[in-house]
């Protein structure tokens, strides 16, 4: 149920169809939308019901797999349960069947980085490293080749994070970037989507690890509910069992060996976030067997990932930035404010019910000007001018259009100057994903 794009859904049914079962995909989305998943179950003997649910295909079944993107109270889960039809996720089934540790990545942003620095930190060690999961690609079809001894890293949605604590899992290294209010369209209030995020420690055992960020209010109140160890990591603070930053050293003090690597001005990926992701990152290699050296390589030379802070191109001095991927306030806080040079931002989408008051102000201390898009624009633009207090006013835009933003934000910049793409919203009301939206941006920049 859910066949989606991030590849679970596909994952789940390659894995049943030739493990022999009789599958069958629905979802609500139609053909068309769905290519790229069904594209990779060409050749399987998998039936479709797709553009909608029809009841009888969770009444006369085995079991349903029900993608973590499924609102929990969908009319078709309620046929499955009161048929006494078993239900389970992808990720649950790979947490049975994988024979290695895993690496549980998650957090309201920066799941994507720290997993794959994670991932390419560990790929430099002598252990076989697996990476997957919410980052895009199910490890199921993998777990043929996956032994005990080697090491799997798996980025965790906080959907999957549900599912995994309803069935009492938790990874035996957990790593938790941050927790600010993310998807409250469909969690109730945010004490729901904590403990959703809480899933991640509150199965662990006593010689696990649980990695914490020390910057983030949240988090620093979660020891007490730690069932193993905990780390925390600081961009601030010195800490005596953790990570922190002193001068150009990360300093790693872990079970009572300290050690330091001086990586800090080689960084490549720009801003405070970026640095906390290394932290994070850094932590959990060295404890998954990942010495100095192998940190400060990945380090020195990883230069971010798509749509994240991504650097597309200087014309005419002006730097042009894809931040699509920044679908939250906070992430977009976090790439305006990584920033010394002045910033001209292109923002606004699809509203998922966040509060955008801290937004709104790092848009009206730190921006140059604002070129806002979407169904969000009018509110955020309300915002932003409310909390302007100096006395020139910020030029403030709402073009119709994407194209139109990108002309408008284009036509303020002058030479030194930042165009940044760092929506703070998801993208569905104009796009079909951050992707489109950032490669859109990304072919306008080229085309200058
Ligand atoms: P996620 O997988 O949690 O969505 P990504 O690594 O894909 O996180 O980054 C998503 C957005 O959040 C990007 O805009 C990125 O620049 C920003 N970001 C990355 N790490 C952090 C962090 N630690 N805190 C705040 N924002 C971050």
């Amino acid at each position: 149920m859910g066949l989606g794009l991030f590849g679970g859904g596909a994952g789940i049914a390659q894995f049943l169809a030739r493990q022999g079962a009789q599958v069958t995909v629905t979802d609500l989305r139609n053909v068309t939308e769905l290519a790229p998943s069904i594209k990779q179950l060409e050749g399987l003997p998998v039936t479709y019901r797709l553009g909608g649910h029809c009841d009888e295909d969770f009444i006369n079944t085995d079991m349903v797999i029900i993608n973590p993107a499924v609102p929990k109270d969908s009319r078709f889960i309620r046929i499955a349960r009161n048929n006494h039809v078993p239900m389970d996720t992808e990720i649950h089934i790979f947490f049975q069947l994988c024979p290695a540790p895993i690496i549980g990545i998650t957090g309201s942003n920066g799941k994507s980085t720290t997993t794959t620095l994670t991932g390419k930190i560990l790929q430099q060690t002598q252990r076989v490293t697996w990476v997957g999961g919410n980052i895009g690609k199910s490890l199921l079809l993998e777990l043929n080749e996956i032994k005990p001894s080697d090491i799997v890293v798996l980025e965790l949605s906080s959907f999957q994070l549900e599912e995994l604590h309803n069935a009492k899992k938790s990874p035996v290294i957990s790593v938790v970037t941050n927790i600010s209010p993310n998807h409250l369209d469909r969690y109730s209030d945010m004490a729901g989507y904590i403990q959703a995020k809480k899933g991640v420690i509150l199965h662990q055992k006593s010689g696990d690890y649980a990695i914490l960020n020390y910057d983030d209010q949240e988090l620093k109140r979660w020891e007490k509910e730690c069932k193993g160890n905990v780390l925390w990591y600081s961009t601030k603070d010195v800490l005596t069992n953790g990570a922190f930053v002193k001068g150009n050293d990360i300093v790693l003090s872990v079970k009572g060996t300290t050690i330091t690597v001086s990586c800090v001005s080689r960084i490549k990926i720009p801003g405070v976030h970026n640095l906390q992701n290394i932290l994070a990152a850094s932590c959990a290699t060295y404890l998954a067997g990942a010495n100095g050296q192998h940190i400060e390589k990945v380090v020195a030379t990883f230069p971010g990932l798509e749509h994240r802070l991504e650097f597309v191109r200087e014309v005419n001095s002006v730097r042009y930035y894809n931040d699509s991927k920044a679908t939250t306030p906070e992430s977009a806080i976090a790439a305006i404010t990584a920033f010394q040079t002045p910033v001209i931002l292109i923002a606004g989408g699809y509203d998922k019910g966040s509060d955008f008051g801290e937004f709104a102000g790092a848009c009206a201390k730190r921006t140059k000007s604002v070129v806002l898009i979407g169904k969000t624009a009018g509110k955020i633009k309300e915002l932003i001018i409310q909390k302007k207090t100096q006395k020139e006013p910020l030029p403030l835009f709402t073009p119709n259009t994407f194209k139109e933003a990108f002309q408008q934000a284009n036509a303020l910049a002058k030479s030194g100057d930042i165009v940044l793409l760092s929506p703070a919203c998801a993208s569905y009301d104009m796009f079909l994903n951050y992707e489109e939206r950032g490669r859109q941006f990304k072919t306008m920049v080229q085309a200058l």
